[in-house]
């Protein structure tokens, strides 16, 4: 809290998603005294709870948006290239039954146009494919119906990470970033926002940061936000809630991710791989539930079981198989015209309120990067109109790789960390999460050979990571190291109940804990398993 309210920022963001961390990215390389606050840990919204896509817009097509294919497809190409280790391309098939809603020829021209509005620079061209080669490409494909359909590729990523990544871009450009700091009630000079009072939840503590300009980043609480300014202010968001659910990849069987039209409503959802599980998303309903509590409700396991039981029916995946399950609200602008939610385009809006805050909603985490420098290009002017100084414009957030991602080829860190000992399968795994910071990594367990210990075998994290996302991470609880840091949550069959107690202790060696407070952060752990789990 000290440093946060010493001096006085030029931009204060108010949001830790991807679109306030791409935009305190985007600000501090650009020379501005900048501050982030996430009232929660960073991440932990939204955009830890996406389809985890880096899409090119394939589905915007349908909606005539070429503008989003041809900026989407940029960002993706970007994005591969300055974060390798968290962005992945990703072979998808799109099989068509009679009947469906999109028909073979027009997923053909569709896919067509696709690669055209990319300059043929998609991660590859697509090709389509007839019966018998969709079914080699997926043999649990439902037979019956079956008319094939293409294969085509886009790109994957780790949601969690990237935020926390562009975050930690931030701090190295000279950014003050703050997990569990709340921008409570703003500051006023002469009828203007100029700064917020701030509440630090883990210590109670409170403060008033002063800014030049305030930015509220906050996604599907912006309107909240924005009342905090204008308590009259008219709602910007109609948020749609998407759910997701995790079930083992060998049920499924499936060797890539495969988007398909629901039989249901006929919108398109996917099978995603994941190791060795598979996700299925989403739903898309109109909602009015509280982000603070977004639940996935039995109505949303069956939508989504039933959708992906008429594709593969021999799977017959029930309730007892979703391993864990999340949902997001999708921060939506409101829509005038009242079209469905899932044929209203995932556009952006800055705008300012009567305070002059900025509020930036929408977006998608594909196009984080282009919606931060718009709203940072809207902030300079802001801050220009107010002292009237001229300030440096250049930020070249596409060419300098986020934190691991400096060299695509890791081999020479693969033999080092094997040098050291640590068994391939978690070498592999510490260079697949952390690209070249896999390298500080080894090194924590070169000094102490302890903290090489797998921390939930088999499965291949180890110890040093919970010291690396302490030091490195701004990770502050066990759930922020189990869900976001780790997803040992979702992956592990006991939502990583077992490693609670070890990543407390090892959390509680770098933050001071005594024992009571490591026992009672690992319970706090347990509760929220507990409490997230349980229909
Ligand atoms: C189901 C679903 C699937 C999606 N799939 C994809 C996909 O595959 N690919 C893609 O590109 N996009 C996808 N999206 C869209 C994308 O996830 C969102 O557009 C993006 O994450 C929004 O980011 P954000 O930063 O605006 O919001 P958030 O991530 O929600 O961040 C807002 C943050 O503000 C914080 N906050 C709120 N109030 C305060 C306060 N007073 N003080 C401090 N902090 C505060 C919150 O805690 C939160 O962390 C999906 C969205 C959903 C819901």
């Amino acid at each position: 809290m000290e440093q946060l309210i010493a001096h006085p920022a030029d931009l204060l963001v108010i949001g830790g998603g991807i679109n306030g961390a791409g935009i305190a990215r985007d600000a501090a390389m650009r020379g501005l005294r900048t501050i982030l606050v996430e009232q929660n840990d960073l991440g932990s919204g939204t955009s830890s709870r996406s389809s985890r896509l880096i899409h090119g817009g394939l589905r915007y097509l349908e909606q005539g948006g070429l503008g989003l294919v041809l900026e989407a497809n940029r960002e993706r190409r970007t994005l591969l290239r300055i974060a390798p280790h968290l962005v992945w391309p990703l072979p998808f098939v799109f099989p068509i039954h009679r009947g469906d809603r999109i028909s073979r020829w027009r997923l053909a021209a569709g896919m067509l146009l696709y690669d055209t509005l990319a300059l043929f620079r998609n991660v590859r061209t697509h090709r389509m494919l007839g019966k018998r080669a969709m079914l080699e490409a997926e043999p649990m494909l439902r037979d019956r119906g079956l008319l094939g359909g293409a294969r085509y590729y886009d790109a994957q990523c780790d949601d969690a990470r990237l935020v926390i990544a562009t975050a930690r871009s931030a701090i190295h450009h000279g950014a003050l970033v703050a997990n569990y700091m709340a921008g409570l009630h703003q500051r006023r000079g002469a009828g203007r926002v100029v700064g917020a009072q701030l509440e630090d939840r883990l210590t109670g503590e409170h403060g008033a940061v002063r800014a030049s300009v305030v930015v509220n980043a906050t996604g599907p609480w912006a309107d909240r936000v924005r009342r905090l300014e204008d308590s009259g202010a008219t709602p910007l968001m109609q948020p749609t809630k998407g759910a997701h659910i995790m079930v083992d990849r060998s049920r499924l069987d499936n060797r890539q991710a495969i988007a398909f039209t629901s039989p249901i409503d006929g919108r398109v959802m996917f099978v995603l791989p994941w190791g060795e599980l598979s996700y299925i998303g989403t739903t898309d309903t109109d909602t009015v539930e509280s982000p603070d509590d977004l639940t996935v409700t039995a109505d949303d396991i069956i939508y989504l079981l039933r959708s992906v039981n008429s594709r593969f029916p021999s799977a017959r995946l029930g309730v007892e198989d979703v391993r864990a399950s999340w949902a997001g609200l999708r921060p939506l602008v409101v829509d005038r015209g009242h079209r469905s939610a899932s044929s209203r385009p995932r556009e952006h809006i800055i705008v300012q309120g009567s305070g002059g805050m900025l509020t930036v909603v929408g977006g998608k985490l594909t196009t984080y990067r282009s919606m931060a420098a718009e709203a940072v290009d809207q902030a300079m002017r802001e801050l220009r109109h107010r002292d009237g100084r001229r300030r440096h414009a250049e930020a070249r957030t596409d060419e300098e790789p986020l934190p691991g991602g400096e060299a695509a080829d890791l081999s020479q860190f693969r033999e080092r960390g094997l040098e050291l000992g640590i068994p391939a399968p978690s070498v592999d795994h510490l260079l697949r999460h952390y690209g070249t910071e896999a390298a500080g990594i080894f090194n924590l367990g070169g000094a102490d050979r302890g903290l090489l210990r797998r921390l939930l075998p088999p499965h291949p994290a180890i110890e040093a990571e919970v010291v690396h996302a302490v030091r490195r991470e701004l990770a502050q609880t066990v759930e922020d190291v189990l869900v976001r840091r780790f997803h040992l949550f979702y992956e592990h069959s006991d939502h990583g109940v077992l490693a609670a107690r070890r990543v407390a202790e090892l959390m509680g060696e770098e933050l001071g804990w005594d024992p009571p407070r490591v026992a009672e952060e690992a319970e706090r752990y347990l509760a929220f398993v507990q409490g997230t789990t349980r229909p």
